[in-house]
Order: structure tokens, then sequence, then C-alpha cells
């Protein structure tokens, strides 16, 4: 008989910490002893489970932005983790390792061109990171709907991973109730034009129960013995729980030697075979079709409204939320019509330039020598220099949209702060190339986000942040 399989899969993420306008991290109090919460959140978790070999037994994903600060600051770790996918590869044919949209951005609240690039830039971090296509994306918040499914299987991407709830109940004479009674799947979800794509279904429960559970240092025979094996249907398939990476050893002291002995001993003890995505998926292609739940996430009930126009998730007033995002989104629009005509004005197709500008963030090729590529007609000088300052500007629109910025309660937090920062350079890189200023017109937009905790207006947090004041 088969046996039953079981899959952690990690979501591994930090957003950028950088102040944009100095390259450097500012002192995050709140990480004592450490200087700022990605060196707090390598020391409990990366590293002692890189150092345990867990990255080998998970499936998992690296955020882009975190991947970059850790081949920095602890190149030793980074390198144990690529290289955990490259065992995979060489034992079973392929890695463990998904990629992740670039920004952490909610795609569907982005627009298709937008998606487009965060998904292209996902899968070229990755490419350059682990040195294969990636098989499968993380999807942010596992925000969802059609046209961003669309996207990742347009650029080749095989499989995401949802929760139940973003699909509706498989219907009983057809299904079997087998989404529900055999675990996590995979389904295929049809597309237009001939495309699929497959997804996997998180256990709710058990995901639950390893996020938010208490003492979970203490309790994985607990967990073994009584949670996964009465995980509802007792069937075979596939157990796939999935949370943030953070959970094992960040969120839960000791959590990177609960990880390591539910992997390496008790789960396979129990008689679970232990696998990753897409090898599960590589042994088992899906036959039953599932449809998914537009505008859905994984963390929030209300659909995606707590990063649009705020939910009760959070205390407070949000209506910064609506104002925040409308401001950014106005922006975005003017940055993009700017962008738009000095490209086309040279003869490219801008879009094209900025899903390709992703090689000179990773530094594979030189600013002037990408344009040179991409360009019938030799630029000057000057022109190449203000085509590149403006597709750094489209650089950091992209990251102002990252998704913790609208994720808490309040304005003044940190996260909002990065948001706006991340606004202002654009701005100010906007006004280097072409002269013009759309920084009045963004603060005027801003004063109608207000923080229900300090009064301050988002004007007041701009007016900070670009005097380096965070
Ligand atoms: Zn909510």
């Amino acid at each position: 008989m088969e046996l039953t399989s079981f899959c952690v899969h990690g979501h591994f993420y930090q957003p950028p910490r950088e102040d944009p306008f100095t390259g450097v991290i500012p002192p995050e109090r709140g990480a004592t002893p450490f200087a700022n919460f990605n060196e707090k959140i390598n020391a409990e978790c990366y590293r002692p489970n890189a150092e345990l070999g867990n990255f080998d037994a998970l499936s998992f994903n690296l955020g882009p932005t975190l991947a970059a600060w850790l081949e920095g600051h602890d190149p030793t770790t980074y390198q144990r983790i690529i290289e955990a996918d490259q065992r995979n590869r060489v034992t079973h044919g392929v890695g463990n390792a998904l990629a992740q949209s670039y920004h952490h951005t909610i795609l569907p609240l982005a627009t298709r061109r937008d998606k487009q690039t965060q998904v292209i830039w996902g899968i070229a971090d990755f490419r350059h990171r682990f040195g294969h296509q990636p098989p499968g994306m993380w999807l942010p918040e596992m925000a969802v709907d059609r046209e961003t499914l669309e996207v990742l299987a347009s650029q080749g991407i095989a499989f995401t991973i949802l929760s139940p709830h973003q699909a509706p109940p498989p219907s009983p004479p057809d299904r079997g109730g087998e989404r529900g009674g055999s675990g996590a799947g995979p389904y295929r979800v049809p597309l237009p034009r001939g495309r699929e794509i497959a997804v996997f279904f998180r256990d709710e429960a058990l995901s639950n129960h390893l996020a938010f559970g208490s003492d979970l240092a203490n309790s994985v025979k607990d967990f073994v013995g009584n949670r996964l094996s009465n995980a509802h249907g007792s069937g075979r398939g596939l157990r796939l729980v999935a949370t943030d990476g953070e959970t094992f050893g960040h969120h839960h002291r000791g959590g990177e030697q609960f990880l390591y002995d539910l992997l390496y001993q008790e789960v396979p003890q129990a008689g679970y075979e232990v696998t990753f995505l897409t090898r599960y998926l590589q042994e088992h292609p899906p036959v039953a079709e599932v449809e998914i739940i537009d505008g859905t996430s994984w963390s929030c009930g209300h659909g995606l409204a707590r990063w649009q126009e705020g939910c009760t998730c959070t205390q407070g007033d949000s209506r910064w939320k609506r104002h925040l995002r409308g401001t950014l989104d106005r922006l975005a629009q003017e940055m993009d019509a700017l962008y738009q005509d000095e490209v086309e004005r040279w003869g490219a197709d801008p879009w094209r330039l900025r899903d390709g500008y992703i090689q000179v963030v990773l530094g594979e090729i030189e600013g002037r020598a990408f344009l040179a590529q991409r360009a019938s007609e030799t630029l000057a000088e000057e022109e190449a220099k203000r085509i590149l300052t403006l597709l750094e500007a489209q650089y950091y629109r992209q990251a102002m949209y990252t998704s913790c910025g609208f994720f808490f309660e309040d304005l003044s937090r940190l996260e909002p702060r990065y948001v706006i920062a991340y606004a202002a350079k654009a701005i100010h890189l906007v006004k280097e190339a072409t002269g013009v200023s759309l920084e009045e017109g963004f603060k005027r937009d801003l004063r109608l986000a207000v923080s229900w905790i300090t009064d301050q207006t988002g004007e007041d947090i701009y007016d900070e942040v670009v005097q380096w004041r965070f």
C-alpha cells in the first residue's frame, strides 16, 4: 500500500529594511541586542535551521529581499540553503525550493502588467540564486485570482499553494469530498488559452497549530501521535503544512529542533513518507479539477480588504489604508506615463524593458550594456542615463506595494513608513531623470491618510522619511 505522505512548506521572507535613500538598515530597537530584525531572525531561525539540515527536508521559498540580505550578511547560511535544493535535485531529479513573486505584493490588487513584472522578477531572482527554472511559486499572503494564476502559468510556473477556503468545497458525487478527505491534492485549475496550473491545499488545522500553537518545542510527539494521525480523513495522499518559515525558531523558540525531530524522526517513524511538493507533483499529477475563489488570501477571512480599505482583523480606524493605496496608485499611473513616453520615444517596449531590468538589479549585467542589447540605435549618454534612472524609479515603484505596509493597524508604524519612503525615492528619481516633480500631488493625496494613534498624516510621515528620520 502506498504510504501517506507529509510535507512542510516554509515561507521564508523578510521585507527590505534598508532606508532607500542611504541603503543602510536603520537601527531597530525592538531587535535588541541585535542591530535589526534580519540579524535577530537569522540567529534564531535561518542559521540554526540551515545548520540542522532542515532545508533539505522542507519544501520552501526564500523571498528575494531576504535572499539578497542573507547572501550579503551570512553567506554560509545562504549557501547551505541553496545547496539543500541542489542536493534534492541530485537525489530526486527535482529541487525543493520554490520561487516567490518579487516584492511581496498582493498580486490580485496589482495591475496585470505589475503582476507580470513581479512574477518575472521573482523567477529571474530564483534562477540567479538556484541556477534553474523554479517549478512552483509562493503567492504573498496566498492572495489569488485567476489573472494571477494565468500570469504564473504563462511564465512556466507549474503550481502554487492555497488554503482550503480559497476554493469552493468539492461537490460530493464527482469528487467524493476528496479535497477534504485525502488531503492536499494536487488539483488542476484550468485556465484560458488551454493553460492550466496545479494547486496544493494546505491543512488549515495542522498549519495553524504549528503557527499559533503554544509550547511547540515540547509537542512533537503530540503533533504526530494525535494531530497528524487525526487530520481529517485518514486516506492515502498528502498532508501539507504550509506556514511562515520563521515559525521554526523565531516565533517559537526551539522550533528548529521541533522541525528536525518532526521531519527526520517522528513522522518517518509513524509511517509517513516525508516529501516535498515538486517531487510529489512529479509522482502524482493532478487528476481532479478545482476552481478558485478570486480575491481570497490565507491570513484574513475578509477577502483582500485587509490590504485595501482595512477590516476588523485589526483595531482602530483603518481608513488610512484606502487613502494610502489610492495615493500610490495615482503616483504609479503618473510615473508610468512619463516612463512609457521616454522609452517609446527611444523605440523600445517599456514593459519588456522593465521586466528585463531585474538582470541589472541582480548585477548580471551593467545598465548601459543592458540598454545596448535592446536598442536598434545607440543611445546618447544623457538619454541612457535618463532611462536607467527611470527604470530604477520603477523598481521603487514596485517596492512601494510591499504587502506589510498595509497589513497592520496603523499608518504610524514602521511598515507604512517604508512604503512611503519607497514612493519618495521613486519621486526623487523621476525628478532627477525628467525634471518633473510628482511630489506635490503625492503629498496632497497623502494628507487624507491619517494615523488614528498619532494623528499624523501621510504627508507628515513623508516629510519625516525624506529627511531620513525613520
Ligand atoms: Zn480581515
